[in-house]
């Protein structure tokens, strides 16, 4: 397992919903091309870190380094977007009329509003990068014919690949497996962990054999804050742990 120092560091992180502490005092670091996957049971606090992350929820208190130079909470959502940091929601949202090599086309435009003849002339290093992504998400057999053809778990897929195509530092995956056959799970541990070194991935997921089989460190949140951190083993046998997810 290769480590190369944070990417990614929260500081006393709290955040505030009308008094309520979604996030209290969140410490978390992510190093440099890790593959942590973060649990939880419901209203942890997990889509609220996320979103603090992206800077879409602004911290009552603590501060959010990205690197070794940018302090996330004076820059807004595109601004932290093009730092290289991607993240992919739960419900897959490709372009199902477009054929899966225009998705990819259509991602290398920072904003997906963009016109699609804005890309039309495409430099062949950019015709390269899509044949590359397509071979990591494993669609390259199907890359001319329409997204709205793929299976559920094909599209997210294509999604991770759309994200990929912006080369991220840092992804941030929300329940990638949810809806998925068992196929398509181990598919996506495979993907998950060729991307890891590469880029770092945070993965929130409720799956637990799927934790298991791609994580190497698993951070615990409950009520806003990191109750247990280590391998699935420490974390599973950890008696605070226990004791959230049997009293849930
Ligand atoms: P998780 O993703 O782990 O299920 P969330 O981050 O969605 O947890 O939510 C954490 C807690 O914060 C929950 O109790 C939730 O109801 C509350 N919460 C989340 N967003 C808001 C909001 N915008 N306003 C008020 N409460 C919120």
């Amino acid at each position: 397992d290769v480590r190369h120092g944070p990417i990614l560091y929260l500081e006393d992180v709290t955040v505030s919903f009308d008094g309520f502490k979604a996030i209290n005092n969140l410490n978390l670091t992510i190093d440099d091309g890790e593959l942590r996957c973060i649990i939880g049971p419901n209203g942890a606090g997990k889509t609220t870190m996320m979103d603090i992350i992206t800077g879409k929820t602004r911290p009552t208190q603590g501060s959010v380094w990205f690197g070794s130079r940018h302090n996330l909470l004076n820059m807004n959502e595109p601004e932290i977007a093009s730092l290289g940091i991607g993240r992919k929601f739960q419900k897959p949202t490709v372009f199902e009329a477009l054929s899966i090599f225009e998705n990819l086309e259509l991602a290398m435009a920072a904003d997906k509003r963009i016109l699609p003849t804005l890309t039309a002339r495409m430099s062949g290093e950019i015709q390269d990068r899509i044949e590359e992504v397509l071979a990591t998400i494993g669609l390259t057999e199907l890359r001319h014919r329409p997204a709205g053809i793929l299976s559920h778990g094909q599209k997210q897929w294509l999604e991770i690949g759309m994200l990929l195509m912006q080369k991220p530092r840092l992804l941030l995956v929300d329940e990638p497996v949810a809806g998925m056959t068992e196929q398509e799970m181990e598919r996506t541990a495979e993907l998950l962990t060729s991307l890891a070194g590469k880029q770092s991935v945070v993965v929130v997921e409720h799956d637990m054999g799927f934790v298991r089989s791609i994580a190497r460190t698993v951070t615990v949140l409950h009520q806003g804050s990191v109750l247990a951190e280590g391998s699935m083993d420490q974390v599973a046998s950890d008696p605070k742990v226990v004791e959230v997810y049997l009293g849930a």
